[in-house]
């Protein structure tokens, strides 16, 4: 029987997409040839690649809007400094929000091209909160949030209003509840949590907010010539590209969009940190206002549990449930692939613990 994948990522995708890609290994659109041996240009790879652009623009509600969907390499990481490449000009200063070491990593690399000021940050609370009402000053280029902490389990419910472009890494929770996408400039993820496999990551880019960072950019990190090209300026990821669009189709076909995963999504939040709240043994990682409904991070109550809970989650096909090896403790991961039943029987075996 298949585990019940809680798994930070790369982590669970539906069956049907398995099932489908699988197929494609072996034979892509009845061509006789597997999608790993056909070219990028290849007109059945050319359909692929418009249907994941239409249906990423589509779901985030962003069709015809000026906005243009890429899937480009490198992982979110390499966002990192794109962003700034394209959206800091030489002498000007961009606006992080720290919630953790994803925007950690974030600010480093912006650091590489220009002035950073670090608006607010929780490191000092062990990153267990989103600071609010963050001033935000006059003049900065752009502000830079991270909208979910993979791995400390906090969320922004709601983004600073902000004078100038708001660039945002959803890579763990793009598409999992319904967000008005078109208060971003710039919205990236790597693909390998909510969207596909790993090997690509969308880039959701507001085109006129482009060309104004006066910077001789390195072709590859430069999302107007991305867009010149169509994501193919080099050899795109076919088969995650491939994966992505299958289950973004999922997504929106089976699943009835961000309104229909979102009440699947909140109902598996909701169970989940219900039981967290009830049950002595177990003690929630972060603040309650901004708890993730992605990631749930929690701890033991007393350690000497530990030995007992594993195994009880071990015989119930429990699979990833460890927290980051920076944190330690647990991690519940609840993308839009794993199914309610899956979080019922993680609740069961924390009832029986
Ligand atoms: C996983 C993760 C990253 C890193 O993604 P890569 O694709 O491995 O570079 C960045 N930001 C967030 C929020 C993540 O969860």
């Amino acid at each position: 029987m298949k585990k019940h994948n809680f798994g930070a990522g790369p982590s669970i995708l539906p069956q049907v997409v398995i099932d489908q890609a699988a197929l494609a290994l072996k034979n892509f659109n009845n061509m006789d040839l597997s999608i790993l041996e056909i070219s990028h240009r290849n007109k059945n790879f050319i359909a692929v690649l418009e249907k994941a652009q239409n249906l990423a623009l589509e779901l985030a509600g962003l069709k015809d809007k000026g906005y243009y969907a890429l899937f480009l390499q490198g992982g979110a990481s390499t966002q990192f400094l794109m962003a700034p490449y394209n959206f800091l000009p030489i002498g000007g200063t961009a606006g992080y929000i720290d919630t953790g070491t994803w925007s950690s990593a974030a600010i480093k690399e912006a650091k590489k091209l220009g002035n950073v000021n670090v608006l607010a940050s929780s490191k000092e609370n062990a990153y267990k909160n989103i600071p609010k009402n963050v001033a935000i000053p006059e003049g900065l280029s752009y502000v830079h949030v991270t909208s979910n902490n993979t791995i400390y389990g906090t969320q922004f419910k709601e983004f600073p209003k902000v004078n100038c472009p708001l660039l945002v890494d959803t890579s763990s929770d793009m598409f999992s509840h319904v967000v008005d996408y078109s208060q971003f400039d710039l919205i990236y993820a790597g693909a390998q949590k909510n969207i596909g496999a790993s090997g690509t990551t969308l880039v959701l880019v507001k085109q006129d907010a482009l060309g104004k960072s006066g910077r001789d950019i390195p072709s590859m990190m430069d999302y107007q010539l991305q867009i010149a090209k169509d994501s193919l300026y080099n050899t795109p990821s076919v088969f995650s590209i491939y994966v992505s669009m299958l289950n973004l189709e999922w997504l929106q076909n089976d699943m009835g969009g961000l309104k229909g995963i979102e009440k699947v999504n909140f109902a598996k939040a909701d169970l989940l940190y219900n039981e967290l709240d009830t049950n002595k043994n177990f003690v929630p990682y972060v603040d309650k206002a901004d708890r993730s409904i992605m990631n749930v991070t929690f701890n033991l109550a007393d350690e000497s549990l530990k030995e007992r809970f594993d195994k009880l989650c071990s015989e119930a096909g429990i699979w990833a449930l460890s927290g980051h090896r920076s944190v330690g403790g647990y991690r519940a991961s609840l993308y839009n692939a794993l199914p309610l039943e899956s979080v019922q029987v993680l609740v069961d075996v924390m009832k029986a613990l």
